[in-house]
């Protein structure tokens, strides 16, 4: 069974926190051990695990993503999102995780972030949790 929800962005460019609702999924599936895979069905959105505690990480990602990737760079793409295109495939469309417990498990300073590059958007964040 694969679980999913949702996720509306409300800028352009956004890390959304998205922990809690895996963390919910995973409680709710009852699996004690094994592994939990996140998968982003979008071309310009993705997925990345990283600081949670200072949101000032998240501010300097999105920064050097726009340097690395520009809004406009004689891109070919007619529909004027080429960048949201590139940054999604940088960061990727999923993470996999390990599940200890009934628990995820996450570095004490571990968060899970929904990407967008091309909001603001209604995104889906889809869930298989495998029992080992
Ligand atoms: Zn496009």
């Amino acid at each position: 069974m694969i679980s999913q929800f949702t996720v509306s962005t409300r800028s352009r460019t956004a890390m959304e926190d998205v922990t809690p609702q895996v963390e919910r999924i995973v409680r709710d599936s009852q699996i004690k051990d094994g592994i939990c895979y996140i998968y982003i069905p979008h071309t310009t959105a993705a997925v990345t695990i990283n600081e949670g505690a200072d949101p000032n990480v998240k501010w300097d990602i999105l920064m050097e993503l726009d340097k690395l990737v520009p809004l406009k760079d004689g891109y070919h793409h007619m529909e004027g999102n080429s960048d949201a295109h590139i940054k999604a495939s940088l960061i990727g469309p999923s993470e996999t995780l390990f599940i200890n417990d009934g628990r995820l498990v996450l570095g004490t300073w571990q968060a899970i972030y929904l990407c967008e590059f091309d909001g603001p958007r209604r995104r889906r964040v889809m869930i298989k949790i495998i029992g080992s």
